[in-house]
């Protein structure tokens, strides 16, 4: 069966089916909306008395909700708020400010109201910071210290502000913390780095400096799930308190589908449950979220509206007034146009990150498992952004940009390792390194290095000041002071604002100094003039200098020299073909690909070989193919004539039809070589002669034309009209060299 042959047909989907908790929201056995207040305590939450309350209800009864406002916000209609969400005239902060006092429930049922285009439309108003940024994996299969340093600067050179690394093997972890925060600092300042692995390693790596956020506290909407993984609310509260007491950005994860994945889903719907988390991360002192699926987001694809329940989850971040870190992080389909499908929306309505983990590196090498977009996603990104011209945090980097810095990184990195007395690299090491696309270009690695190193970082209690003591020792003077500079930032917390990240002069953008003040058309986040710019100047970019120039190997392969006024009808066995106006003039090759020389040899000897004489006209008024052909057939003593644009254009024509209509065309002039110009001047003398032509095939193809030749088109054709005369057709005179 074809169809089954598609890559779509190698996504599982489900239908609902509540029990197991695979319905995306509205789910039948998701409580009604509720709070009461009995002296100024919650005694009911969603439809759940005081008495049987789980620990997830008890937390945000106790810390999660606004009691001021609690009354007015649940006696609001659904559809009444769902509307102050999409009006932009309704600020930011009065829809924060009712949704403080909003059950879980009662979230969750206003965004199951929204279509996708008012889910975007309220997150454009919703989103904390004004500046929409994205957050890269720099991970490696090998945890190749110096890979993953010169991988940070070539991400930080990119665009990326956070990134984010993980192991197989928890022992490289501290290994892999060193080199991600050595390399982010190479590009430039104020990349924020993670290390995600066990919370009381990544706790540790955060105490020590090794990372400057941390981001993979993981909260479930179930008591059960919760207490499977041996936590509660509470506990995850204290780690939060214990990464801000230090100076830490800290955000949590969550995300729709764990909860069936460990098959403790209660029955109820993934947007009830995920709308519950957002809600205890608030009540946890969270400074954002991370969620929109992540790792269960193939649970969610697998349901109908499931794409719409992740851009919800997303919005209810944004509602709790957190920063949101919108997923986009796994790959949810083997099919490219469904993938793209689950992330576009969220580009274009922005969100504080776009991604919570763009594989900036190859797929396989993205420990963490493909993300949806990947380095062999990133020029498609690239272009996404230009075509549509949201902020997508990226720009186009040359080698010339980022060999010099994945060579400093590297270097850097050496240096590190070889001073604290970690490990030694080779010359050799560096400079595969540098061109390195993934860990598979390197040359085999010690298995026995990275774990190795690790291992001395823990127990010799190495810290970030120690990194920065052997940049500086190093030579590595910038660097040293960039990673000083991130610690000394703790010092005074302003990265503690909730949505908060350095701009690349270590200014922090937050909720407090960058807030988001979208009031519709005009307002907001706008792209500079020069950050437009930046965003046009992608490597498939070609100017009308680059294609026109593409023409230059070929100048020359045919001299056309203009003499007599063309004659009218001197023999009737003859064809006359009609050549446009820059004809080996400017343009020189057509799109098919062969020499305007090699393409008009071919119709002549085609002519020859039916043993019909030629003329060669060139038409200078028009630089239609059609009036050109028409014009030729005009002068033809057979009325029978060609016409040939510079581009390959070509078609027969006979003097008793009207200009628009032809004998044959080839209109598709990427597809012609030199047989079917042969085919085509044989054609035309055996219409001259009253003879039956062969019907002349193109080529089949499925390839789309447009893309690769219509700019190209567009050049040719300006140089034709740049050459167009006000002047009767001429004969002319071939040289061939
Ligand atoms: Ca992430």
């Amino acid at each position: 069966m074809f169809f089954d042959t598609r890559p779509i047909s190698s996504d599982t989907l489900v239908p609902d089916d509540p029990a197991l908790g695979l319905i995306a929201m509205s789910g039948p056995n998701d409580p009604a909306p509720s709070i009461r207040i009995a002296q100024g305590r919650i005694v009911e939450l969603d439809g759940v008395a005081e008495a049987n309350f789980d620990l997830i209800d008890e937390f945000i009864a106790r810390r999660g909700l606004d009691l001021d406002v609690a009354d007015e916000a649940m006696a609001t209609a659904d559809l009444d708020y769902a509307l102050m969400l999409v009006d932009p005239g309704v600020p930011r902060r009065d829809c924060v400010r009712l949704a403080g006092g909003m059950s879980p429930a009662k979230l969750a049922h206003v965004l199951a109201l929204m279509t996708p285009v008012e889910l975007m439309s309220a997150m454009t108003k919703m989103r904390v910071r004004r500046t929409p940024s994205i957050q890269a994996h720099v991970t490696n299969r090998v945890d190749h210290p110096l890979l993953i340093a010169a991988d940070a600067a070539s991400a930080v050179a990119l665009g990326f502000r956070e990134l984010e690394t993980t192991v197989p093997v928890l022992r490289d972890a501290p290994s892999n913390a060193l080199a991600l925060l050595v390399g982010s600092q190479v590009a430039g300042a104020g990349a924020l780095t993670q290390c995600s692995v066990e919370e009381r390693t990544e706790l540790e790596l955060g105490l020590r400096g090794l990372t400057t956020y941390a981001e993979t506290v993981s909260v479930y909407g179930t008591e059960q799930v919760f207490v499977d993984g041996d936590d509660t609310p509470w506990s995850k509260a204290f780690l939060a308190a214990c990464y801000a007491s230090r100076g830490l950005k800290m955000r949590f994860t969550s995300g729709s589908g764990a909860e069936c994945l460990m098959g403790a889903a209660e029955g109820r719907s993934m947007l009830y449950l995920e709308s519950r988390c957002v809600a205890l991360s608030r009540a946890a002192g969270a400074q954002g979220v991370q969620n929109g699926g992540i790792d269960g987001v193939s649970v969610t694809a697998s349901v109908q509206d499931g794409m719409r329940e992740v851009l919800a989850e997303n919005l209810c971040v944004m509602l709790r007034d957190l920063e949101s870190c919108a997923g986009n992080d796994t790959l949810m389909s083997f099919s490219d146009i469904r993938r793209t499908s689950h992330t576009l929306p969220l580009l274009l309505a922005g969100a504080d990150f776009l991604f919570s983990g763009f594989g900036s590196i190859p797929a396989y090498d993205n420990a963490f498992g493909p993300s949806n977009f990947n380095a062999e996603d990133l020029d498609d990104y690239l272009v996404l952004q230009r075509d549509w011209g949201f902020e997508g945090g990226l720009r186009s980097r040359s080698d010339e940009d980022l060999l010099p810095l994945r060579r400093r990184a590297a270097e850097a990195c050496r240096a590190v390792y070889d001073e604290l007395g970690l490990a030694a690299f080779s010359d050799e090491d560096v400079e595969a390194v540098v061109v390195a696309h993934g860990s598979l270009d390197l040359p085999p690695l010690d298995p026995g290095l990275v774990p190795a190193a690790g291992d001395a970082i823990m127990a010799r209690g190495i810290t970030g000041l120690h990194v920065v003591d052997a940049l500086a020792q190093r030579g590595f003077t910038i660097e040293s002071e960039r990673v000083l500079a991130m610690l000394r930032a703790r010092l005074d917390g302003d990265h503690l604002q909730t949505a908060a990240i350095y701009d690349t002069e270590m200014r922090v953008l937050s909720n407090l100094t960058d807030p988001n003040d979208y009031s519709g058309p005009g307002s907001g986040y706008r792209i500079s003039a020069d950050r437009r710019d930046q965003i046009g100047r992608v490597r498939q970019e070609r100017t009308h200098a680059d294609l026109v120039a593409e023409q230059g190997p070929a100048a020359g392969c045919l001299r056309v020299a203009n003499g007599r006024p063309a004659r009218e009808r001197p023999r009737p066995d003859e064809v006359v073909v009609g050549l446009s106006p820059a004809f080996a003039v400017t343009v020189w090759q057509t799109l098919g690909g062969c020499t305007v020389a090699e393409a008009l040899r071919q119709v002549l000897a085609g002519l020859e070989e039916e043993g019909v004489a030629s003329r060669v006209v060139r038409v200078r008024r028009s630089i239609d193919v059609g009036n050109i052909g028409w014009t030729a057939a005009r002068l033809s003593g057979s009325g029978v004539g060609i016409g040939l644009q510079g581009k390959g254009t070509a078609l027969i024509h006979r003097a008793d039809l009207p200009v628009l209509a032809n004998l044959e065309l080839y209109s598709n002039a990427a597809l012609v070589g030199p047989p079917l110009y042969r085919a085509l001047g044989r054609n035309a003398a055996r219409h001259a002669r009253g003879a039956t032509p062969e019907p002349v095939l193109l080529p089949e193809s499925a390839e789309p034309f447009g893309p690769r030749y219509h700019a190209r088109v567009v050049a040719l054709v300006a140089e034709e009209r740049r050459a167009v005369e006000p002047l009767d057709p001429i004969e002319v005179e071939l040289t061939w060299p």
